[in-house]
């Protein structure tokens, strides 16, 4: 019994410490964020609820599944959602998400940063800097873009911001968090439906007036997962962000070369918006890569694009050479290829050990 026992210390005020300084650090924000007791769709969802109110105008991006879900709770909350959706083979721009926000003068703009569902990554920064200039609160979900690409959520002046450990950041899923602006937060105050004593409840979750850690840790916060991030986010102080990023670029560029020598053409059109996460890859004409089930990294399509795309999944600790090597290795098998010219492909782009 004591030995079971053991397991459930609950987290301390030190490692509630460490953990959300960690997180500041990770995100480049001077504000704590909100630790989620729970898998980052809960933070996504609690976002949803505690910004959602008759009377406001939401414009919700959709460039892949996690979009069309955010615009569903923006919805049942009340506000009107107005969307710009694109092709799942393409990401938004900037200018389109400008017009729509001309055209509907919405009061806040939800997107999704970066898709490992369709392999693309939208201009985070520029459609931010458009937001700002319409004065609009800025709800993001980073939980893949956080440790593959840039993401300066104070800079690029970011209100809601979801990440996730379980993506680039090989951590665990069972906690997450989501950083908060003083912006955000009187959005949520501001907001009569927002929800109270719920699990979906961020108000209830609010550090304290300054912006600090609470006087206790929450109760709910699950303490073993709590700590596997604290670990987690140690490795990823240990290899350097902008190493760990790094890795990740050249996981994908290599990842794209391999295809391209097996004669694949990426699902995601433009080049300069591809996931660092994941590669993509177009399945027409190839019905041997209609795979059923997931072989290694390499995945079949979610949902709609089952059939359409495979995946490439090189994140966290399969953004690796040895990562990408293996995945071109089981396409060309599928292909009933010699796998040598594309690995010599990918080890190229990969470039040199250092
Ligand atoms: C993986 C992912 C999520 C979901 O995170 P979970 O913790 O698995 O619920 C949300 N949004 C995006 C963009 C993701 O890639």
């Amino acid at each position: 019994m004591s030995q079971e026992h053991k397991g459930y210390v609950p987290l301390s005020r030190p490692e509630w410490d460490t953990l959300t300084r960690q997180l500041s650090s990770l995100l480049s924000t001077q504000h704590a964020p909100v630790i989620i007791p729970g898998e980052a769709i809960l933070g996504i969802e609690a976002v949803a609820a505690g910004i959602s109110a008759p009377g406001r105008t939401i414009l919700n991006v959709v460039t892949g599944p996690y979009g069309t879900l955010f615009g569903e709770w923006l919805e049942r909350g009340g506000a009107t959602v107005v969307e710009v959706e694109v092709s799942f083979d393409e990401v938004v721009t900037a200018n389109a998400v400008q017009t729509a926000i001309e055209k509907y003068s919405p009061c806040a703009l939800s997107f999704v940063h970066a898709e490992v569902v369709t392999g693309g990554s939208n201009p985070a920064r520029d459609i931010l800097k458009i937001a700002r200039g319409f004065n609009l609160i800025t709800v993001m979900d980073s939980v893949s873009a956080v440790g593959g690409e840039d993401l300066l959520v104070d800079e690029w002046a970011a209100d809601f911001v979801a990440i996730g450990a379980q993506k680039a950041l090989a951590g665990p899923n069972g906690v997450s968090a989501v950083s908060i602006s003083p912006r955000g937060w009187e959005f949520l105050e501001t907001n009569s439906h927002a929800p109270r004593n719920s699990i979906l409840s961020l108000l209830d979750l609010k550090p304290n007036a300054k912006g600090t850690a609470p006087l206790r840790v929450p109760p709910n916060i699950p303490a073993l997962e709590a700590r596997a991030l604290i670990t987690a986010l140690e490795r990823v102080e240990e290899e350097g962000l902008e190493q760990l990023i790094r890795r990740h670029e050249r996981a994908a560029a290599s990842a794209h070369a391999g295809i391209k020598s097996l004669g694949l053409e990426p699902w995601q059109k433009d080049s300069r918006f591809y996931s660092t996460l994941t590669t993509t890859v177009r399945i027409s004409g190839h019905d041997s890569l209609r795979i059923e089930q997931p072989i290694g990294i390499v995945a079949p399509g979610d949902g709609e694009l089952f059939g359409q795309l495979l995946r490439i999944n090189h994140f966290g600790v399969n953004a690796s050479r040895q990562g990408v090597e293996e995945a071109i290795r089981t396409i060309a098998q599928l292909l009933n290829q010699q796998p040598d010219h594309a690995i010599r492909a990918v080890a190229q782009a990969w470039g040199q050990d250092t």
